[in-house]
C-alpha cells in the first residue's frame, strides 16, 4: 500500500472535503448519488482514507472487506428493494429509518436491515481517523461529564454495552430530542434513529468488523477502537443534533 507522507496528507485533505460533502448530502437525498444511477439510488460512500490508515488498531484487510464487500452489499440490496418502491424516491434513508411504520410493508424489512446497514456504516467510517484525536470537547465534553461523571465513566458504560451485545449489533452514544445523551445498544443493523434518538458514535460489533485480527477477542477490538475515534466528528454531530 502506498503510504508516503505526501499522499497521506493529500488523502487527509481529500477526506476532509469528502466528509463535509457527505455531511451536507446525507440529510438531503438518500445519499451521494451519481448520474449513472437510477433516481433515488444509494451509492457506497468512499471510505475517505486508506484501508491501512487505522493500522495497527484496525487492520487494512478488515477495512477493505468491511467497506468494499459488506457495506457495498447493504447498498446493493437496499437499491434492489428501493427499485420496487419508487414512491420512496427523494426521502432520506434517515427519515425512513426514523419512521419505519410508514415504510410500505413489502420493503420495510429491507429498509430496516439493508438501509440500517448502509446508514450505520456510513456513520462508522466518518467517525474514525488515523491516530484518533483528542477526546470530546466543548458542549459534548460537558454533556459526557454531567451524564457519566467523566470520560472514563462514559468509556466504562460504552465498553460494557459493546461487550455485552449478544451476537451481531452495535453499541452507541446517542442523543435524545431533549438533548440527553445515553449509551445504548442495538441488534443486527437496527439504528437508534428508529427509537427517536440520534447516533453520535457507534461501534460495529458484528464479527466481520474484527474477526480477522482479533478472532473471538471482542474486548481487544473495543479497546483498539478508542484509539481511532475522531472526536471532532462526534462533537459536530452532537452540535448538529441539539441545534
Ligand atoms: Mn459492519
Amino acid at each position: 500500500m502506498n503510504t508516503n507522507l505526501s499522499s497521506l496528507s493529500r488523502r487527509d485533505a481529500i477526506r476532509r472535503t469528502a466528509l463535509l460533502g457527505a455531511v451536507a448530502a446525507f440529510g438531503s437525498r438518500f445519499s451521494v448519488t451519481s448520474a449513472a444511477e437510477a433516481p433515488g439510488a444509494v451509492s457506497l460512500p468512499p471510505l475517505g482514507y486508506a484501508y491501512d490508515a487505522l493500522e495497527p488498531h484496525i487492520d487494512a484487510q478488515t477495512m477493505q472487506i468491511h467497506h468494499d464487500k459488506h457495506h457495498a452489499a447493504y447498498v446493493a440490496n437496499l437499491n434492489k428493494a428501493l427499485a420496487g418502491a419508487p414512491e420512496l424516491a427523494g426521502k432520506t434513508i434517515e427519515s425512513l429509518l426514523s419512521d419505519l411504520e410508514t415504510v410500505p410493508e413489502p420493503v420495510r424489512m429491507a429498509v430496516r436491515n439493508q438501509g440500517g446497514g448502509h446508514a450505520n456504516h456510513a456513520l462508522f467510517w466518518q467517525q474514525l481517523r488515523k491516530n484518533g484525536s483528542h477526546g470530546p470537547s466543548g458542549d459534548l465534553a460537558k454533556a459526557i461529564n454531567s451524564t457519566f461523571g467523566d470520560f472514563a465513566g462514559f468509556q466504562k458504560q460504552f465498553t460494557e454495552a459493546a461487550t455485552k451485545q449478544f451476537g451481531s449489533g452495535w453499541a452507541w452514544l446517542t442523543v435524545a430530542p431533549n438533548k440527553q445523551i445515553a449509551v445504548e445498544s442495538t441488534s443486527n443493523q437496527d439504528t437508534p434513529l428508529s427509537k427517536g434518538r440520534t447516533p453520535l458514535l457507534g461501534i460495529d460489533v458484528w464479527e466481520h468488523a474484527y474477526y480477522l485480527k482479533y478472532q473471538n477477542r471482542r474486548p481487544e477490538y473495543i479497546t483498539a477502537f478508542y484509539q481511532v475515534i475522531d472526536w471532532d466528528v462526534i462533537a459536530e454531530r452532537f452540535k448538529k443534533a441539539v441545534g
